[in-house]
C-alpha cells in the first residue's frame, strides 16, 4: 500500500501544524491499552482460548524443564546436609540450563529466544571462565528466575503440581511478569502429571556430568559439564534427535491425557488444532501465517496474497474446527473494536493538545471534524464523501460502504473490498487515525463490526463473548457496546446522525472510559492522557498516536508448536512438518471423541 507515499506528497499538515508537531514532543503513554481493551475482555478471550500459554510462556521445554528442575531438587536435594532450599535449588539448576545453553551456541541464545536472562549469560561468559558460581551470578531479577517472573502460573493451571488451585495468569503491564498473587504462591509436589513430564525431560539429560554425577546439587560448576548440560536441556535442543519430553509435552498442549478433561484444556487443544490448519492454508495460499492472516481466516474466511496482485483466497477449514474458529472470530471483533475506539481517541487526545484551558463536549464534536476532513478523505480513498460527514447517518455511512442495511446478502463486505474492516483497520493502525479523516474511518470500522457481529454471531457465541463483561462500566465489548446504543437510540440508532452517535459514543467509551481505566490502574506511575472537569476535557501532557490491538498469545503458541516440531519457519514462512502434517491428521481424526 503506498497510503505513506500520498500522505507526503498530498496529505500535508499546514505549515502551522506541521511546526507545532515537530517542536513539541510529547511523551508518549507507556502502555498501548489506555481503554483497558486489551488488558481485560481481551485478555479474558485469549484466556479461554490459550490457556496456559500466555504472551510470556513461548517455549515448550520451560514445561517439562521446570518439572524436572523441582523434582531433582525434592529428591535429590530437599532435607540434606546442602540443601539450598527449594527456590536456591530450582534457581541454580535453572541458570545451569541458561548459561549452558548459551556456552552451547557459542554466546548465543537458543534459536527462537525467549531463555530468561540469556543477555546476562552472553555478558558473562565474554570473559571466558573455567567455571561458574551459579549462585553468586545473577540472571533475572526475578528472585524465581523464569520460573516465577513466567512460568509458574501456566504451570500450576496446567496441573503440574499436587493441590494448587487455578490460579491468574494474567501478565502485568509495568513488568512484563507475572502478577503478585500468582508469584507469591508456594508449589512443593509434583502431581502424576507433573512427574510424567519430570520423568520424560530427565530422560534427555540423564547421561550428562551435570546429573548422573550429582552436580545439580553443587553451585559452583565447571563450564565444560554447562556446556554439555546446555547442548541437551537448551530450549531449541528438544527439537533434537529422539528429545525424550517432545511426546509427553505434546500430548500436555493438545489435552491428550485424562487429568487434562477439563474445558479450558480442550480449547486450548482446539485453538493449536486450528493454528495448524491454518499454517497449512496460508501456505498453500502462498502467504505466511502471521497475526494478520490468523485474523483474516477466523474473520473473513479468506486471506490475502498481497505478494502479486493482490490475490484473495478463499479458506475452508475442517468442519470440526467451526466453533473454535467462531471464537477466534469473535476475539478479532473485539479486536476491530479496539482499533475504532483507540482510533476516536488518538482523534481526541491530537485535538486536544494545545488548548491548555481545555475544550467542552460541544467544542470536541467541531474539533474531530476538521476543515480538512474531507479533502483527505478523497486523498486516501480516490473518492469523495457525499456530504458532511457529521450530516449523515449511519445507514447512508454504511450505504456508502457497500451495505444494504436489511439485505441479509449485502450486510458485510468481503475481506478485499475497499472499506472492509481489514482495509480500515490497516489505514487507520498505518497513519489514517492520526490524520483528518481519522473519526470518518473509524466510524466506518465501528458501525461494520457492529453489524457483522449481529448478523454473524448466534446466540451462544454472543453469549460467551458478554460473559467476559464482568462490570458494566470497566468493560468495554460489543455485547455492552450495542446495549448503549440501543438504550440511547432506540432499534433505529442507524437513522440518527453521524455527530450525535460520536458524541455520545466518544463521550462514554472514549473519554469517560480512560477516565475509569485512570482510576483502576495508573498508567506506568504516569498521569493519563487528559482530565474530565464535569463537561470539559484537559489535556495532559502525554500524547497517544497508535491506535492498533495485538493478539500477545499467538506468537507464543506458534512458537510452542514449533518447538514441539509440528510447524517450523523456514524463510520468513511457516510450514507444515511431516510430522505436523500426521499430527494434524490423526488429531482431527480422533477430536470428535475428545
Ligand atoms: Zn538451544
Amino acid at each position: 500500500m503506498t497510503i505513506g507515499g500520498i500522505m507526503f506528497q498530498i496529505g500535508k499538515p499546514t505549515e502551522t501544524l506541521r511546526l507545532l508537531h515537530w517542536t513539541k514532543e510529547l511523551p508518549r503513554v507507556s502502555e498501548n491499552d489506555p481503554l483497558g481493551l486489551e488488558l481485560r475482555v481481551s485478555a479474558r478471550l485469549a484466556n479461554e482460548l490459550l490457556y496456559c500459554i500466555t504472551s510470556i510462556t513461548p517455549r515448550a521445554r520451560y514445561y517439562a524443564f521446570f518439572p524436572w528442575a523441582m523434582q531433582d531438587y525434592n529428591e535429590q536435594e530437599r532435607l540434606t546436609k546442602g540443601d539450598r532450599g527449594r527456590i536456591q535449588g530450582v534457581l541454580a539448576r535453572e541458570r545451569a540450563m541458561v548459561l549452558g545453553a548459551v556456552l552451547h551456541h557459542n554466546k548465543k541464545t537458543c534459536k527462537g529466544g525467549s531463555l530468561g536472562g540469556s543477555d546476562k549469560a552472553i555478558k558473562l561468559v565474554q570473559k571466558p571462565a573455567r567455571s561458574y558460581d551459579l549462585l553468586t551470578w545473577k540472571h533475572l531479577n526475578n528472585e524465581e528466575g523464569q520460573f516465577g517472573a513466567a512460568y509458574k502460573g501456566s504451570l500450576i493451571n496446567l496441573g503440574v503440581f499436587k493441590a494448587a488451585d487455578e490460579v491468574s495468569e494474567d501478565v502485568e503491564a509495568e513488568t512484563n511478569e507475572l502478577d503478585k498473587r500468582t508469584q507469591s504462591i508456594e508449589v512443593r509436589e509434583l502431581s502424576p502429571l507433573g512427574l510424567r513430564l519430570a520423568n520424560a525431560f530427565g530422560k534427555s539429560i540423564h547421561k550428562t556430568a551435570y546429573v548422573s554425577q550429582s552436580l545439580t546439587l553443587k553451585d559452583k560448576i565447571a563450564s565444560n559439564v554447562l556446556l554439555e548440560f546446555g547442548s541437551k536441556a537448551g530450549l531449541c535442543e528438544i527439537n533434537h534427535r529422539s528429545p525424550k519430553d517432545r511426546d509427553v509435552l505434546r500430548d500436555v498442549f493438545f489435552a491428550n491425557c485424562e487429568e487434562l478433561n477439563r474445558p479450558a484444556h480442550h480449547r486450548r487443544r482446539m485453538s493449536l488444532l486450528l493454528l495448524l490448519a491454518c499454517v497449512k492454508q496460508a501456505r498453500d495460499a502462498g502467504v505466511s501465517l502471521d497475526a494478520r492472516t490468523f485474523s483474516d481466516m477466523c474473520y473473513f474466511d479468506a486471506v490475502i496474497d498481497e505478494e502479486e496482485e493482490s490475490t484473495t483466497h478463499p479458506v475452508v477449514l475442517p468442519a470440526i474446527l467451526s466453533d473454535i474458529k467462531e471464537r477466534w472470530r469473535i476475539f478479532h471483533t473485539q479486536g476491530y473494536l479496539a482499533v475504532a475506539l483507540q482510533s476516536f481517541l488518538v482523534a481526541v487526545v491530537r485535538q486536544i493538545g494545545n488548548k491548555p484551558a481545555g475544550v467542552e463536549r460541544e467544542q470536541l464534536a467541531l474539533l474531530l471534524n476538521p476543515p480538512n476532513l474531507s479533502e483527505r478523505f478523497t486523498e486516501v480513498f480516490g473518492t469523495d464523501l457525499p456530504r458532511d460527514f457529521y450530516e449523515m447517518t449511519p445507514r447512508e455511512t454504511l450505504a456508502f460502504c457497500g451495505i444494504t442495511l436489511g439485505n441479509a446478502r449485502k450486510a458485510s463486505l468481503p475481506i478485499d473490498a475497499k472499506f472492509s474492516e481489514r482495509q480500515l483497520e490497516e489505514l487507520l493502525v498505518e497513519s489514517e487515525a492520526n490524520e483528518a479523516a481519522g473519526v470518518v474511518l473509524a466510524s466506518m470500522l465501528l458501525y461494520q463490526t457492529i453489524l457483522r457481529h449481529k448478523v454473524r454471531s448466534s446466540d451462544q457465541f454472543n453469549n460467551w463473548y458478554g460473559q467476559q463483561i464482568r462490570n458494566d462500566y470497566a468493560d468495554v465489548a460489543l455485547p455492552g457496546l450495542i446495549r448503549f446504543f440501543e438504550s440511547e437510540f432506540g432499534e433505529q440508532w442507524t437513522e440518527r446522525k453521524n455527530s450525535e452517535i460520536l458524541d455520545r459514543v466518544i463521550w462514554r467509551f472514549v473519554i469517560r472510559q480512560h477516565q475509569t481505566m485512570s482510576y483502576e490502574r495508573g498508567f506506568g506511575g504516569a498521569a493519563p492522557l487528559f482530565h474530565v472537569d464535569i463537561t470539559r476535557v484537559v489535556a495532559t501532557e502525554m500524547n497517544y498516536t497508535d491506535p492498533r490491538a495485538k493478539n500477545s498469545r499467538f506468537w507464543s503458541a506458534l512458537q510452542i508448536l514449533t518447538d514441539l516440531g509440528l510447524i517450523v519457519k523456514d524463510d520468513q514462512v511457516y510450514e507444515m512438518t511431516k510430522d505436523g502434517e500426521a499430527w494434524l491428521a490423526s488429531e482431527l481424526g480422533r477430536v470428535g471423541t475428545a
